[in-house]
């Protein structure tokens, strides 16, 4: 079983930002902004690439409920998803992550 199909399952523990039935927002081990939290389906997806659109379309409203709750939707955020190796994907378990709380910087040059 994956590593975070066990922080799912409770067998690691995690700091829990918003979970409701499908989804689940802990914070990052190692956060690299002021905010960084990471955003999963409870079901397993190894990645993006492979979610259903429509399930996808229940976590884009949860991801917003996460963004509300840390109270940077006006401040605004980043939201980035690594998918596969090119992608620099280390755990393949589909995650988003949010990251924020400060001007996070140019990514895309
Ligand atoms: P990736 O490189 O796959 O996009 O990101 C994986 C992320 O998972 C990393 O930012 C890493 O710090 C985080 N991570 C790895 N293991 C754990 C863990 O056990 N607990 C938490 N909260 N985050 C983890
Ligand atoms: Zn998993």
């Amino acid at each position: 079983m994956c590593i975070f199909c066990k922080i799912v399952k409770g067998e690691i523990p995690n700091q829990t930002i918003l979970e409701d039935e499908d989804f689940l927002a802990f914070n990052d081990i190692n956060p690299s902004r002021k905010i960084h939290v990471l955003i999963i389906p409870k079901e397993h997806y190894d990645s993006f690439d492979v979610i259903p659109p429509k399930i996808m379309a229940n976590m884009t409203e949860f991801i917003h409920k996460v963004a509300s709750k840390l109270d940077i939707r006006k401040s605004g955020y980043r939201l980035i998803t690594n998918i596969g190796n090119d992608g620099g994907q280390e755990v393949a378990h589909l995650h988003f992550h949010l990251l924020g709380g400060e001007e996070v910087g140019r990514l895309v040059r």
